[in-house]
C-alpha cells in the first residue's frame, strides 16, 4: 500500500465556467488555470502521482505546453490514471475536502463522486468528497477562490514490492 497527498488551490474568475471533480456547477464564478481549472481534479491527480512516486501535474501537464490550454481536467486526471497503472498500481480509495465560501459543495458532491470514479475505473463508493468553507477567514474566507486537499491509497499488484515506485522502481521515477 502507498499513500499519497495532493493540493490545489485556483482563484475565482467571474469569465469562465465553474468545473469542479468533472461537474459543471451553474451560476457561479469559475476558476482561473491554464486547463479548465478544475482544482479538484488537480489535487486527485497529486495524491495519485504522489502515491506512485510518480512526479506531479505540473511535471507531466505543464502550463507551458500548448496541448494543455482549456483542457478537460478529466483528460488529464484519465492519464494520470494510465500512468499510476503502468507502474503496476490499484487505486483502493480517494478522499477529498474542498474548501471554499462559496458554492455549497454538498449538492453536487455526489456528481463529482461518480465522475471521479468513472474516470478513475473505481467505484463512487471509494471516492469522497466533502465541502468546507473556512469560517469567513483569509483569502478563502474573502471568496478569492477555492482550495482542495486530497489524499488516495494505492495497492501494488507486484508482490513484495518494497515501495521502490513499482515497476518503475529506483529514485523518483518520472
Ligand atoms: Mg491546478
Amino acid at each position: 500500500m502507498r499513500i499519497g497527498i495532493g493540493y490545489d488551490s485556483h482563484r475565482f474568475d467571474a469569465a469562465r465556467p465553474l468545473i469542479l471533480g468533472g461537474v459543471r456547477i451553474p451560476d457561479h464564478a469559475g476558476l482561473t488555470g491554464h486547463s479548465d481549472g478544475d482544482a479538484v481534479a488537480h489535487a486527485v491527480i497529486d495524491a495519485l502521482l504522489g502515491a506512485a512516486g510518480a512526479g506531479d501535474v505540473g511535471t507531466h501537464f505543464p502550463p507551458t505546453d500548448a496541448a494543455w490550454k482549456d483542457a478537460d481536467s478529466m483528460e488529464l486526471l484519465a492519464r494520470a490514471v494510465r500512468l499510476v497503472d503502468d507502474r503496476d498500481y490499484d487505486i483502493v480509495n480517494v478522499d477529498v475536502v474542498v474548501v471554499c465560501e462559496t458554492p455549497r459543495i454538498a449538492p453536487h458532491a455526489q456528481a463529482m463522486r461518480l465522475r471521479l470514479g468513472e474516470v478513475m475505473g473505481i467505484s463512487a463508493g471509494a471516492v469522497s468528497l466533502k465541502g468546507k468553507t473556512n469560517e469567513g477567514m483569509g483569502w478563502i474566507g474573502a471568496g478569492e477562490g477555492v482550495a482542495v486537499h486530497a489524499v488516495a491509497l494505492l495497492r501494488s499488484r507486484v508482490a513484495a514490492d518494497g515501495g521502490s515506485g513499482g515497476a518503475g522502481g529506483g529514485a523518483w521515477p518520472l
